[in-house]
């Protein structure tokens, strides 16, 4: 597993330098109450605490290579092939553009009575700042007709630009951690971890209809409520936030 690089920005006090591998690296700005886990999410452009929420400000854009990024753009790789699913590429009319996110959580997340359903649009955030989407492609239509439309890394962007992710974030789960790692949270503050849990596929069955369960985990060695992605559907979350969810704004 590949240990995330974590650069604290604190003003008037000497801190060891960390090296970075990549001279491109930028760090988010974050106050001094932020704790930890939240500095993983290091594709923010900024990450606050006012103590209740934390609010975490992205473009959207990522930071891996897409066929959706504008040819001419660093990033803009071509692709063909086989994708999600098994599924022939077919690049949708998109090109990824920058959005203006800014995700509110609880810090600490508490169980919702009515668990209410996933909004269309950004559910959560990715690590690498890229919105998680739910499992389906617009009001009670299912994701299928859209999955051949996923890129190398398996996002695609809707009509205004916004990138995002349905189902595992390949360029995480391969490159910046593992199919084990934490990946992101939901907008009510549950973090979301990948598709692979002591050395085994998570599935749907070992999870509830939400689509996460509870135990230690790295990051939350006393136990938290989590998500998981699977590879089967719903993938990220299943019917509904299991807790209160914070909102997001673009
Ligand atoms: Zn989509
Ligand atoms: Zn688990």
């Amino acid at each position: 597993m590949k240990s995330f690089l974590r650069i604290p920005v604190v003003l008037g006090m000497s801190l060891a330098i960390f090296s970075c591998k990549k001279n491109d690296d930028t760090s988010p700005s974050t106050t001094n109450n932020v704790p930890d886990v939240y500095k993983k999410i290091y594709g923010a452009t900024s990450i606050t605490s006012d103590g209740t929420y934390i609010t975490i400000k992205t473009t959207g854009t990522p930071d891996h290579k897409s066929v959706y990024y504008a040819n001419g753009n660093s990033l803009y790789e071509n692709f063909s092939g086989t994708t999600f699913g098994g599924y022939t590429f077919a690049k949708n009319p998109n090109s990824i553009a920058t959005q203006n996110y800014t995700f509110k959580i609880p810090i600490n997340p508490t169980v919702s009575s009515t668990h209410p359903s996933t909004p269309l649009g950004a559910i959560g955030v990715a690590l690498n700042g890229v919105p998680f989407y739910n499992q389906y492609a617009g009001p009670n239509q299912s994701l299928t007709n859209e999955m051949a439309s996923f890129d190398q890394y398996w996002g695609h962007p809707q009509q205004s630009g916004g990138y995002h992710y349905h189902v595992e974030p390949t360029y995480l789960t391969s490159v910046k951690a593992s199919k084990s790692s934490l990946l992101g949270f939901l907008l009510d503050g549950y973090p979301v971890y990948g598709p692979e849990e002591n050395g085994a596929s998570v599935t749907n069955a070992m999870l509830d209809v939400y689509h996460g369960h509870t135990h230690a985990t790295t990051e939350y060695p006393n136990g938290i409520y989590h998500y998981h992605i699977t590879n089967t559907d719903p993938y990220i979350n299943g019917s509904g936030f299991y807790g209160m969810p914070g909102t997001v704004t673009q």
